[in-house]
């Protein structure tokens, strides 16, 4: 998949203003429902080489990639400046299966290696008026490669103690290997390790308890080319 920069995407997002919404639809203005014509539309999301018993018994999770170009596309301003950039995904569950729906981009302060979201307060207002799970975050990593920091380890479990299905997106354009991840703390392990850390800042981490990874990629993700989606740009 390229999720390099694409003028098409650019075109749309030059409408998007402050609770104004992008709507993107495919041309074939598939709803979210699965059906049995959309599944050569499906690609499992490269990277997906951790697959761990636990995965088993996650739900599958479907996101649109072009909702990644479309962030790294308003994430392009402070990207050239880097400066990072933070999103928060909004998904709903149909049939046993998560589908990311909407990525709305909070006010928020950033540098080149942190991004914190300001008036969250905005962001759980549209999460609630559409009833959307808080299913995970997005973010740029301007200049550095992808992974994630300790700093984005503690926003994870954040989200991951509240949703045990959410996951980390990092895209990382300047990174030539992995230009995008998706990640989550692996559970038990990585999720005890954040419980009991008190530190803040960039520092680094124990071991887990069984000695595997703090984080892993997530292996129930897919990116869906049908699913439509929105954009709440909250910055202006
Ligand atoms: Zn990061
Ligand atoms: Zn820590």
């Amino acid at each position: 998949m390229d999720l390099t920069y694409q003028r098409e995407t650019a075109y749309k997002c030059q409408h998007v203003h402050v609770h104004s919404v992008t709507q993107s639809f495919p041309s074939r203005a598939l709803s979210f429902v699965e059906d049995s014509t959309q599944e050569r539309h499906l690609l499992r999301v490269k990277g997906a080489d951790c697959e761990i018993a636990h995965s088993s018994s996650r739900k599958n999770l479907h996101i649109s990639a072009r909702l990644m170009e479309e962030f790294l596309e308003l994430a392009k301003e402070n990207t050239d400046k880097d400066l990072e950039t933070c999103g928060i995904l909004g998904a709903f569950l149909d049939k046993g299966i998560l589908y990311v729906t909407t990525l709305i981009i909070p006010k928020q302060e950033s540098t080149s290696n942190s991004c914190v979201a300001k008036n969250e307060e905005e962001v759980f207002a549209i999460q609630h008026e559409r009833s959307l799970i808080p299913v995970g975050w997005i973010h740029t990593h301007p200049s550095q490669s992808c992974f994630m920091s300790s700093v984005d380890l503690h926003t994870q479990y954040s989200y991951q103690v509240m949703e045990p299905e959410a996951f980390a997106i990092v895209m990382a354009p300047t990174d030539a290997s992995r230009n995008y991840g998706i990640f989550r703390l692996s559970e038990p392990g990585g999720m005890n390790v954040l419980r009991e850390c008190r530190e803040r800042g960039f520092h680094t981490h124990g071991e887990t308890a069984d000695g595997g990874p703090i984080y892993e990629h997530c292996a129930n993700v897919y990116t869906n080319s049908n699913l439509r989606f929105e954009v709440f740009d909250l910055r202006q």
